[in-house]
């Protein structure tokens, strides 16, 4: 059953964009789509329901969250958890959405990171393990961080889901409903693709991000530079374009995303990431 007037109101503001959309042939219209039909706070209802579900036993082996069991891995996960938290204050107020980022680890050594509409982020040790330096951690949590201020996953997740299934999930009357949508396309949800052009969009905004961190901005850039082509989890859902090191490395050239980056705090970022790493 559906919301009678929540439904009233998804019809009546999708006809006058249906009609808009077919009068603009060439348009790139799933932003504008995108918006209207998956308001922020049902990308909040969406995310939310995903997280209960991933931390579920049924999906522990797939997605074993870290357990701080001890209190090195608690000192571990508060560096995780404040250093993606520095990321997000440098994320000018206009740009966030209104409902919090959250991080969470998986620990696995598989070399991805990845989130969904709602400002879930998630991130695995392999790709900790894999970054030289903090700004490459940062770096990847500020790519994440792009993605979901651009929108991309939100977007992502109306072509890749199918509109159906995601009217079913939201103008659901109970939680029940949500929730049986939200198992239905659990795998959907976790390897949303971007295009070529969002992940473009997301090392662009989020070496910004980085910079105005305070860290190196092409950190981004430079753990990408010692990944192989094929082979790792994060390339299925973040297709890289040719010369993504160029690209990075040219905007911090060109753009002051390095502006706020301070080299004097180089030494000590160094050597808090490797201590809080090596109590993984
Ligand atoms: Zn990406």
């Amino acid at each position: 059953m559906m919301k009678p007037s929540s439904l009233f109101s998804k019809i009546t503001t999708i006809l006058p964009v249906l009609a808009l959309s077919m009068s603009m042939m060439q348009c790139s219209c799933s932003d504008t789509l995108g918006s209207l039909f998956i308001s922020e706070d049902d990308e909040l209802r969406l995310g939310t329901e995903f997280d209960v579900q991933l931390r579920s036993e049924v999906n522990r082996e797939e997605y074993p969250i870290y357990n701080a069991s001890t209190v090195e891995k608690q000192e571990f996960q508060e560096y995780i958890e404040t250093t993606f938290e520095s990321v997000y204050n440098a994320i000018p107020k206009s740009e966030r959405p209104a409902y919090p980022f959250k991080v969470a680890i998986i620990e696995k050594d598989v070399i991805n990171a990845f989130a969904v509409p709602g400002g879930y982020i998630y991130v695995y040790t392999g790709i900790v393990n894999k970054a030289n330096n903090e700004a490459e951690l940062a770096g990847v949590l500020a790519h994440e961080m792009a993605h979901i201020t651009k929108h991309h996953y939100r977007d992502a997740v109306m072509k890749q889901a199918g509109l159906s299934i995601l009217m079913d999930a939201l103008l659901g009357e109970n939680a029940s409903q949500l929730s049986q949508a939200v198992a239905s396309m659990f795998s959907t949800l976790s390897q949303l693709k971007v295009s070529r052009e969002n992940e473009d969009d997301a090392d662009a905004t989020g070496t910004r991000y980085l910079g105005d961190s305070r860290r190196n901005p092409t950190g981004i850039a430079t753990l990408f530079s010692r990944m192989p082509s094929s082979g790792i989890d994060w390339l299925s859902t973040h297709p890289a374009s040719t010369d993504r090191v160029g690209a990075v490395n040219k905007l911090v050239g060109s753009e002051g995303a390095a502006k706020s980056w301070d080299t004097s705090e180089e030494a000590k970022f160094q050597s808090r990431f490797e201590a809080a790493r090596a109590k993984m």
